[in-house]
């Protein structure tokens, strides 16, 4: 096998080939005693309350400024744990690959992927592999494990009136990465994606009395601050002159007639937290490796409940709703 250049049919056959791209590619990068025995199924060890999560990446291009397509399922699968206050223990990594794949370009992504997972501190005890007829294209699919501390509260539904609204840095650089390789622009913006734990950690370590945490993927902080006000019927109210934006994004943005409220991340997350704690839970994001430009952007009202609105520099109020339409497709 090690002469192929391309994922073949061959490859999924399930016989020799697909044994020695999973000796040779995945095994290397993955290698760890519940994997490597090789059962159908993982055993692992657990107490507690169990957060499990799923999703599926089909982001194009498989590779991007800031990260790919192995690295973003990682991060996506952890952080959704995270936001459940959960520590996240344990993925597992389904690999559909296109006909066609290049075999260097999946060694990369798979490397990644395994480089991020132990960034993250979780470790891989399951996969599966199948090929499609296709391009050369990848989709990965990946679910998570992890446990939650039994008194822990974390929810979508349990954001409280006074409650501070801080994001944990700038908005929108995933989505202006993506579409700016794609069109071919240009620039230096790259994705923000990454792993959250560290912040997760710091925050519930340093005792702040944390509501929600929500991650800050698709549809941009516009529509999980609407979500969330319907979730735990209240009122989201921020400023938008605090909302932090890189310059390029913003020019990025200013370009392509785009509104950085409505632009996903895929390293970045939007916490409530107990007014009080808000300056300190604010110098506890910033002090984290992907917190830099963290920032308290407003709170939490009893105005209108399920409602969210952004105060604009000039006096304005601009109403935020769910993302309409379309959005950018395959952004992860
Ligand atoms: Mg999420």
């Amino acid at each position: 096998m090690s002469q192929e250049k391309k994922i073949t049919m061959a490859h999924g056959s399930g016989g020799r080939a697909t044994n020695d791209l999973i000796r040779e590619i995945f095994a290397q990068e993955f290698s760890n005693p519940v994997l490597n025995a090789m059962e159908d199924a993982a055993v692992v060890p657990g107490n507690g309350k169990i957060a499990v999560t799923t999703d599926s990446f089909v982001v194009e291009p498989l590779e991007f400024p800031g990260g790919d397509i192995g690295r973003l399922s990682v991060c996506g699968t952890v952080n959704d744990l995270l936001m459940r206050g959960a520590v996240p223990k344990y993925i597992t990594c389904g690999f559909i690959l296109q006909e066609g794949l290049d075999m260097e370009l999946l060694r990369r992504i798979v490397h990644s992927l395994a480089v991020t997972a132990c960034e993250a501190g979780v470790e891989i005890v399951a996969g599966d592999t199948k090929v499609i007829e296709g391009k050369g294209g990848l989709l990965i699919n990946t679910s998570g494990v992890g446990f939650v501390q039994e008194k822990l509260c974390v929810s979508a539904a349990n954001c409280q009136i006074g409650d501070a609204i801080l994001v944990s840095g700038y908005m929108g650089d995933h989505h202006a990465a993506i579409l700016s390789q794609r069109m071919g622009i240009c620039n230096t913006i790259q994705s923000d994606c990454a792993p959250l734990g560290e912040m997760v950690r710091a925050l519930l370590e340093a005792g702040i009395d944390v509501h929600c945490l929500r991650d800050i993927t698709r549809g941009g902080l516009g529509t999980v601050l609407k979500e969330l006000a319907e979730a735990s019927q209240v009122t989201m109210a921020i400023e938008e002159a605090l909302i932090p934006v890189n310059a390029q994004v913003r020019d990025f943005c200013g370009l392509m007639g785009l509104d950085p409220l409505y632009m996903g991340n895929e390293g970045k997350l939007v916490a409530f937290v107990a007014q009080e704690d808000a300056g300190r839970a604010c110098e506890i994001l910033a002090s984290c490796a992907y917190g830099a430009h963290a920032a308290v952007i407003g709170r939490v009202t009893d105005e209108e409940p399920g409602s969210a609105y952004v105060n604009t520099g000039i006096g304005g109020k601009r109403v935020l709703d769910v993302l309409f339409g379309e959005g950018l497709p395959r952004i992860c």
